[in-house]
């Protein structure tokens, strides 16, 4: 049974949560759920796909509709969901394992009684015999009001995230046919989507594709030169006292470089899989609860963290392609406040990849696509043209150069000049090729750079190259520049690295260079990182006297005081609530009370992500230290 639900979703929205308007498709979508459709909803990360079910849910809910189950492979994250609804005053709960017996029963009298506005599930409890049995009888009473999935995903054999617990979820459809579902991911891709629908059996929903553009998020790549220091140097010029993400490779470099941060007063820790449970629990916790904790990471973390004021996400390694790469700086700013996706790239990730790719065991037809996907990425980093558009491209989005956007990608900001390296190429790959020549061998890198430049080293002299027709024939040509070189005929497949040396030779390919295939335009390398002063153009300069992070609003003395004391007290309602601050309210909502000190509790509940019960909770107080 469909019920005329008549609540209208905007008071929801203002009374609620405390915002003034819907982002995006978010009232279509909205008023999709609300009049009982299906929907499949395609939104990136920090999009705001929660309001999509849950101004669906309250609005349900007070028509008399009953519960609303948001299936969510998160478990670690569900406290913290309810724990953010039930602070604006929703109903909430969650069912997983791990809850204590008689707590599980309450919350289930909670939801049989229909009182229960939201219940998150995970898929494994959602398909066990008791719950399907209550499910049943809610849906007779007519108490059962929508279905929500998230990470919609986790049910597609395609993606990293596959769950077999969330084939199952096919059979509410089954048995609950009239009750509207809504599906939500982040996952773009077309394979995905239609996976999702066959296997949910979504083929009458309503698809909502939002833009994939993460228009807050600034993208950079530099060349890596020291990759530790350029990202140290990165922290300390652009986000000091911020929360943030480096990932690394492997296990070694996440310890390392986290061991290494923190002697250079960076608050890191490091979470990868060889860890134990224990500790990555911890380190999670205090990532998620902690201001300004720097989290240096193999990709094995990442999944699920809703944090909304990652301030930058940092590779030190090359991702493994531009799904893992736009997933992973997905996760900064889904706060919608400026962020950075900063990754620094060199010859020898070229070469890496590259290697593990030819060294797997996979199937040849595997590889094949495994090398078109590193192939993408590797001209995103080095491109010289707008770095957003070759993103949306790739994921079939058509957009125009973001230069002049506020968080413009760093080619946008600082247009590289490119020189035309067609005829180096060639002696660099002749070089080799003189080489092979003789016996068949092969030499690294550094050794070749140092003969084409002519340099007289050891090594010169004891394989005499000196005497080589190629020996100082580019001589004009900078190391720097030599290693762009090399890096893109690696990239290209012209040149191939082998073996524990990494010594380079020929491709068959390599040929059509010699024969003068070109033209190669290649960025030219800068000699000292081209950043701007005062970083993004959103921030302020005011550093504020170095404690803290810089407010995200520009504040004068006054209003910087009550930031630091807003902060000081959500700082404290957290503990109390056992809750992360930026539940409690965002660092953006204590900015603006900041820089408006209202006088009365009319004026606060104008603010955005004031709601009406959390002014009835915390408005006096807040008066209190804003006006204290
Ligand atoms: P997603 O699940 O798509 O990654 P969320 O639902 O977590 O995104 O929303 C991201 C952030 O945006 C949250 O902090 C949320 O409160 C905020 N948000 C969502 N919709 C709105 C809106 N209409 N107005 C203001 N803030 C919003
Ligand atoms: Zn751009």
């Amino acid at each position: 049974m469909t019920h005329p639900a008549s609540s209208s979703p905007d008071p929801i929205l203002h009374e609620v949560f405390g915002y003034s308007a819907y982002r995006g498709a978010q009232a279509d979508i909205i008023g999709h759920m609300i009049a009982g459709g299906d929907a499949l909803v395609l939104m990136p990360t920090g999009g705001g796909k929660s309001l999509c079910y849950q101004v669906p849910a309250i609005a349900r809910h007070r028509a008399g509709c009953g519960v609303t189950l948001v299936v969510s492979p998160l478990i670690a994250l569900m406290h913290d969901q309810v724990g953010a609804l039930e602070e604006a005053g929703v109903h909430a709960a969650f069912l997983n394992s791990s809850l204590l017996l008689p707590e599980s029963q309450q919350i289930e009298r909670e939801m049989m009684s229909g009182r229960l506005v939201l219940l998150y599930v995970a898929p494994e409890r959602l398909t066990t015999e008791r719950m399907l049995g209550q499910l049943d009888s809610l849906h007779e009473r007519g108490l059962l009001s929508l279905v929500a999935i998230d990470e919609a995903h986790c049910v597609s054999q395609w993606g990293h995230d596959f769950r077999a617990d969330y084939l199952a979820l096919n059979l509410l459809h089954e048995r609950y046919p009239d009750v509207p579902r809504i599906a939500l991911t982040a996952t773009a891709d077309e394979l995905t989507r239609a996976d999702i629908i066959e296997r949910l059996a979504l083929a009458e929903a309503r698809v909502f594709i939002s833009s994939f553009d993460r228009p807050n998020i600034r993208y950079a790549v530099v060349e890596k030169d020291d990759a530790r220091k350029q990202l140290l140097r990165f922290i300390q010029d652009e986000h000091k006292g911020d929360a943030g993400i480096v990932y690394c490779q492997s296990r070694k470099k996440v310890e390392e470089t986290a061991l290494w941060l923190s002697g250079e007063g960076v608050c890191a820790l490091p979470y990868h899989a060889g860890l134990d449970a224990g500790m990555r629990r911890r380190h999670q916790n205090r990532f998620l609860r902690e201001e300004g904790i720097v989290m240096v990471a193999t990709i094995a973390f990442g999944m699920g963290i809703d944090k909304p004021d990652v301030r930058f996400v940092a590779h030190l390694d090359l991702p493994k392609n531009i799904e893992s790469y736009y997933q992973e700086t997905g996760r900064a700013g889904r706060d919608g406040q400026p962020a950075d996706a900063w990754m620094a790239y060199g010859l020898a990730d070229v070469v890496n990849q590259r290697r593990m790719i030819d060294d797997s065991p996979a199937a040849e037809e595997f590889k094949r696509g495994q090398r078109g996907k590193l192939d993408a990425l590797l001209a995103l980093a080095e491109a010289h043209d707008c770095r957003r558009v070759r993103l949306l491209d790739y994921f079939g989005e058509a957009s125009t150069a973001c230069g002049a956007q506020q968080n413009a990608c760093d080619n946008c900001l600082h247009p590289p000049a490119t020189w035309d390296a067609t005829e180096a190429a060639r002696k660099a790959l002749s070089c080799v090729y003189r080489f092979q020549q003789n016996r068949g061998q092969r030499f690294g890198a550094v050794h070749l750079i140092d003969v084409l430049r002519g340099k007289t080293t050891d090594k010169v002299a004891q394989y005499g190259h000196a005497s080589l027709s190629t020996f100082g024939v580019g001589a004009d040509v900078s190391e720097a520049q030599w290693r762009a070189v090399l890096r893109q005929l690696i990239a290209l497949g012209y040149l191939r690295s082998e073996g524990e040396y990494n010594t380079l030779e020929l491709t068959p390919t390599a040929r059509q260079v010699l024969r003068g295939e070109g033209p190669m335009l290649l960025r030219q390398p800068s000699s000292s990182p081209k950043r701007t002063k005062g970083g993004h153009g959103g921030k302020t300069s005011s550093t504020s006297g170095g404690k803290g992070k810089p407010p995200p609003l520009p504040l004068d003395a006054q209003g910087l005081k009550r930031f630091e004391a807003l902060k000081a007290w959500r700082a404290e309602v957290a503990r109390e609530h056992n809750l992360p601050a930026y539940i409690v309210f965002h660092d953006a909502t204590l900015a603006e009370m900041a820089q408006l000190a209202p006088e009365s509790l009319a004026a606060l509940a104008q603010i955005s992500g004031v709601g009406s019960k959390k002014l009835e909770a915390y408005g006096r107080e807040i008066l209190r230290v804003v006006n204290g």
